[in-house]
């Protein structure tokens, strides 16, 4: 007898604990779905099965029908599921069904509220796999022998739902898994044929090989007549069906199977591509965005299969980045059964259906943005932010990206990003040219910046724009339906034909007399400063800081300031509104040590309204207090 023979007892991982007692003592709704995650299991078992016995046919064991049982036993209280898929060593048994490392089981632990009703319903909702097992059972036993490996190096894990379970090595003929639940006393119910079928038809009828139980023996029957096996389900890859056979139930049904997110999808799209290029891809737009969504590491892309054969997950050749956030599958008929990533890397035929496929993502979304406009709000929430990567990281397609944008307007003045660039040309000014967009730090300090004054005067519509990617989105952006996108905050405000010529020459007069001010104040701030003008965008502030054309925007450089980047120095232009009476008091004021201090604080308050931090606070303030205090002398 080997080492590995004996029989040991190890405990859970925390968080596996306290799953398991959740699932033994609060589900009991929507309890059924233990079969499906059990079937869902074994159906990727049989996928890894064929993959790997590509490379290695022994695997097989002479065995090549792959097939998953399900059957009952009323007397001993028992259900009994049965693969003979790939099966998992001694190790992977401990690694897989002691510790929680799947990402939707991890998403579902951080969720927990601790009220047990409504950690109820989350299970349902997040599915937790192998442990939905303990819904129905107070005891588990698993027998399993990974393909390949001697019939007597099998694996016995036994759990009685408690914070231990044991493994031991055990005989096993056929390969595979052998999932046998002791339903609990409440859940005897399920040990009944009918009750069975019924929920392999509802939940694994798109599992691509069969699902067989035994045929109900009649009462008057005769006995040698018993055992013969029925399918239960399709058993044909879903996909691989035409779209009209397929019901919207079996859709999302499958999509649970291939995410292994237990949401609905928002939509999906399901095409077959015959000609050069040859495949089927069935994919969808969750309604969750994982809580791994920004980590660079994080999984992604699409299962990837070669003649229905299952070859990996998480393909990502097959959409671009900002995308990540779809799911499903690609079958191709032209990639060969021996295909790896770096094949794939390398495959020009990738980068067409890449194409190909990136444009059938964007078409679902837009679809779904025209005829589904709630589900769009809700996809916009959850992934808005990753699509605005978009236009930087696929030029080709940055007009179609640009559609489905949604920004937060000062037309409807909410912080919802709910108006597309095509709503806001459509309700563009006579005259107007541009697209007019403000970026901040947050959204009160967008949308009362100073520099909107003047477009609240005019009536004129500006985006307003929070989040950390508007800038960098937009400097990829630059043009939309041949209109440019124009940051308010930079360089001079050219209104074009909405400025009409009486204001032009107004403000050119307006300059010429205030030039002595203009270059008194240019003195003052010669450090702050790179340049000092009259004003167009104010109307009830005095003062304003503007950005020069081509330097990097405001939002930018606080980004990569608080990312530690170095910045280049950029002095910013100083605006002063003349008609405003602090500019006023200013041009009047003889005490050059007094003008000073005013220019410094209009300064000073023109940063502040834009969310920007001051260089020198306490200089700031104290230059504040003085004026403050000779106010009430
Ligand atoms: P998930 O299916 O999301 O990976 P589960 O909790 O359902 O999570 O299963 C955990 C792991 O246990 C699986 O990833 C797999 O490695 C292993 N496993 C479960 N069931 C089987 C099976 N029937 N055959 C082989 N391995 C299995
Ligand atoms: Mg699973």
């Amino acid at each position: 007898m080997t080492v590995d023979a004996r029989k040991e007892t190890r405990g859970f991982q925390t968080e596996a604990k306290q799953l398991l007692h959740l699932m033994i003592h609060s589900l009991y709704s929507n309890r059924e779905i233990f079969l499906r995650e059990l079937v869902s299991n074994a159906s990727d078992a049989a996928d890894k099965l064929r993959f790997e016995a590509v490379s290695n046919g022994d695997l097989y064991e002479g065995d090549t029908e792959l097939k998953i049982r399900v059957s009952f036993d009323k007397d001993a209280k028992t259900i009994t599921i049965s693969d003979n898929g790939i099966g998992m060593s001694r190790d992977e048994v401990i690694e897989n069904l002691g510790t929680i490392a799947k990402s939707g089981t991890a998403n579902f632990m951080q969720k927990l509220s601790g009220d047990q009703k409504k950690d109820a319903q989350l299970i349902g909702q997040f599915g937790v796999g192998f442990y939905s097992a303990f819904i129905v059972a107070d005891k588990v036993v698993v027998t399993t022998r990974r393909a390949g490996a001697p019939v007597n190096e099998a694996v016995r894990w036994e759990c009685s739902g408690d914070a231990e379970f044991s493994v031991e090595t055990v005989e096993k003929t056929q390969r595979g898994m052998t999932v046998e639940l002791h339903l609990k006393e409440d859940a005897l119910e399920f040990a009944d044929n009918w009750r069975l079928r019924t929920i392999i038809k509802k939940y694994s009828d798109h599992i691509a090989i069969p699902v067989v139980m035994q045929k109900p023996v009649a009462v008057d029957g005769d006995a040698t007549e018993a055992s013969e096996d029925e399918v239960i389900n399709t058993a044909t890859a879903l996909w691989t069906r035409s779209r009209s056979d397929v019901t919207d139930e079996e859709y999302k049904e499958f999509y649970k199977h291939v995410s292994h997110d237990y949401a609905e999808p928002l939509t999906w799209s399901h095409n077959r591509v015959e000609g050069n290029l040859d495949y089927t891809s069935l994919l969808y737009v969750p309604a969750r965005a994982p809580f791994d969504l920004y980590n660079r590491d994080a999984s992604r892309g699409v299962k990837l299969y070669v003649q229905r054969t299952f070859i990996m997950d998480d393909a990502e050749q097959f959409l671009p980045l900002y995308l990540r956030f779809i799911k499903g599958v690609v079958d191709s008929n032209d990639l060969s059964l021996n295909v790896s990533r770096e094949i794939l890397q390398k495959d020009p035929n990738i980068d067409t259906m890449r194409g190909a496929l990136t444009k059938r993502v964007l078409d679902m979304l837009s679809k779904m943005a025209s005829g589904e406009p709630e589900n769009y709000t809700k996809f916009w929430k959850e992934f808005g932010q990753v699509l605005k990567e978009g236009p930087a990281e696929d030029f080709a397609n940055r007009e179609k990206i640009a559609k489905l944008l949604r920004f937060a307007t000062t037309h409807t003045g909410d912080a919802e990003q709910s108006q597309s660039l095509e709503d806001y040309v459509a309700r563009m000014k006579e005259g107007q040219e541009k697209i007019y967009y403000i970026a901040a730090e947050n959204f009160n300090t967008a949308k009362n910046s100073p520099h909107l004054e003047v477009f609240r005067k005019k009536g004129i519509e500006v985006l307003l724009l929070t989040d950390r990617v508007d800038e960098w989105l937009m400097s990829h952006l630059s043009e939309f339906d041949g209109k440019s996108l124009q940051d308010v905050g930079k360089g001079e405000l050219d209104l074009g034909k909405l400025d009409t010529e009486e204001e032009k020459q107004a403000k050119e007069k307006v300059a010429e007399q205030l030039k002595p001010l203009l270059e008194r104040v240019k003195a003052a701030l010669t450090e702050e400063v790179a340049e000092v003008r009259i004003t167009d965008r104010l109307t009830d502030s005095p003062a304003c800081v503007v950005v020069a054309e081509h330097d990097m925007g405001a939002q930018m450089r606080r980004i990569l300031e608080q990312a530690g980047q170095k910045l280049p120095d950029s002095k910013p232009i100083f605006e002063l509104n003349p008609e405003h009476p602090l500019v006023k008091k200013l041009e009047q004021e003889g005490n050059e040590t007094r003008f000073g201090d005013l220019a410094h604080i209009l300064f000073d308050q023109a940063n502040l309204a834009e969310g920007a931090q001051l260089q020198d606070p306490a200089a700031y303030v104290q230059r504040l207090n003085k004026l403050l205090l000779e106010l009430s002398n």
